[in-house]
């Protein structure tokens, strides 16, 4: 019997070029057009888990796209974790700023992963994270080192909202009862600071529309005396922030978590670098709600962000014309404790009412999904540190995430569990942007540290 460090370097090759051909299927789920591709990636991440030794492998259909699920069971007396993840990818535009193309994956050093990252869409989100599992597994069941039952839930529609997945997840409680969910879909703080996503911001996501007048108008004959829709909705987006950068929608900000000054303290804690910050996005100064420090901003505090807008004449040349209708999309994301349903209300009545006479305003609800934290004294989460820490050889900080995995608020609801978020991305890894890439050191040190999580979990479970 090896340890996973002695098995993965054995075993390296393999294990890269495995995930080089699943980052050559395109699964696209926001595009129809990749839908045959997206089908296909299913099968491969089945296939994949079948050869690993899984007892039972399913296709799950569902109204969109299906859910891989797949189990080893050695016995009903022992805890079983539950893995999630997802084999659908965003889509690559703009084609144009990748350097190699983004299904075509290539493997490249660069200053942060000076031992190669493999450059394709998908490799750190999240095919790559989500594939660490699948051969942790291998390593575990090749070596006789499962120490527990293990459930694998693939899903295909993760980035468009997972909007099948609470209708699998009600359908199967049973199939999917676990004592843990894990999950790497998030990164970490850099390859020596190892961390540990405790929270996750909710989401809200709408799209508003403003019609004026019942078509589009001469703006010379019509110009000034009629309402300009696009004209009142950036009016109507420009006061949805106040001079401190407040959201005023009304009761937005009644059940946000205040955090004690001791907790922002410790948050403070963690290495961040403002200067470096700005020189990453080349930006001269960062924005943001006043008194909150930026890793605040993009944590712990709710935020109101226009994702698209759009309306009018928007080709080459002038056109003169007041449009019927604008329209723009907005994100808000929440955090714990806020509910998204409410404030997805409370938006649409505040929008609604600073509606001036002239037009009339639709907001319609897209998406959306709740906050979540991990308590850092659960066994869940206990184990997972040990795990770090035997790998790492530090221990993680926990972190509290900008962004939203609306599912695993889900989960704690219908399955009643706990996740633990082991990400081992990074932040630069440009994931959702072009040339997102994925360490190869980050690939084999989830492989290696995953197993250390079932051990000390098992072990802390009895
Ligand atoms: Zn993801």
């Amino acid at each position: 019997m090896q340890d996973p460090k002695e098995y993965i370097s054995q075993h390296k090759d393999r294990f890269i070029n495995e995930l080089i051909e699943l980052l050559k299927i395109p699964s696209i789920s926001a595009n129809s057009a990749f839908s045959e591709a997206t089908h296909q990636t299913a099968k491969a991440v089945a296939n994949s888990l079948k050869k690993v030794g899984c007892d039972v492998v399913e296709i799950c259909e569902t109204p969109g796209y299906p859910i891989v699920y797949a189990h080893k069971m050695i016995d009903p007396n022992l805890p079983t974790v539950l893995v999630y993840g997802h084999y659908d990818v965003q889509p690559p535009d703009p084609l144009n700023l990748w350097d190699s193309p983004p299904f075509e994956p290539v493997i490249k050093k660069t200053t942060l992963h000076p031992e190669g990252a493999i450059f394709a869409r998908g490799a750190c989100d999240d095919k790559g994270q989500m594939y660490m599992h699948v051969k942790a597994l291998e390593y575990m069941i090749a070596n006789q080192k499962l120490p527990c039952n293990v459930k694998f839930m693939i899903e295909g529609e993760e980035e468009i909202g997972s909007a099948n997945l609470a209708w699998y997840v009600a359908r199967n409680q049973d199939k999917l009862s676990n004592d843990v969910i894990l999950i790497s879909d998030t990164g970490m703080i850099a390859n020596d600071i190892p961390s540990i996503t405790t929270g996750l911001r909710g989401l809200s996501y709408v799209e508003v529309e403003v019609t004026g007048p019942n078509r589009d108008l001469h703006s010379g004959l019509y110009g000034g005396a009629v309402a300009n829709p696009i004209n009142i909705l950036s009016k109507m987006i420009a006061s949805l922030h106040d001079d401190n950068n407040h959201i005023t929608v009304k009761g937005f900000y009644d059940k946000v978590e205040k955090l004690t000054k001791a907790e922002r303290d410790k948050m403070g804690e963690a290495p961040f670098s403002l200067e470096y910050y700005k020189k990453a996005l080349d930006i001269d100064a960062v924005y943001g709600e006043k008194g909150y420090t930026t890793n605040e901003r993009s944590s712990i505090r709710p935020t109101l962000d226009v994702n698209g807008i759009w309306g009018g004449y928007t080709g080459e040349g002038a056109k003169t014309v007041i449009a019927s209708k604008a329209y723009a999309k907005i994100s808000m994301r929440l955090v714990p404790h806020q509910d998204w349903e409410e404030i997805t209300a409370l938006f649409k009545a505040h929008f609604e009412s600073i509606s001036p006479a002239g037009v009339t305003v639709k907001v319609t609800p897209h998406h959306g999904g709740q906050g979540y934290v991990t308590p850092i004294d659960s066994i869940g989460y206990r184990a997972a540190e040990k795990a770090y820490e035997k790998t790492f050889e530090k221990t993680p900080i926990p972190q509290r995430s900008g962004g939203s995995i609306p599912i695993v608020a889900l989960f704690e609801q219908e399955l009643k569990s706990k996740t633990i978020l082991m990400g081992f991305g990074l932040d630069s890894d440009a994931i959702h942007s072009p040339n997102e890439h994925f360490g190869i050191w980050n690939y084999l040190k989830g492989i290696e540290t995953i197993p250390y999580f079932y051990e000390y979990f098992v072990e802390m479970k009895k």
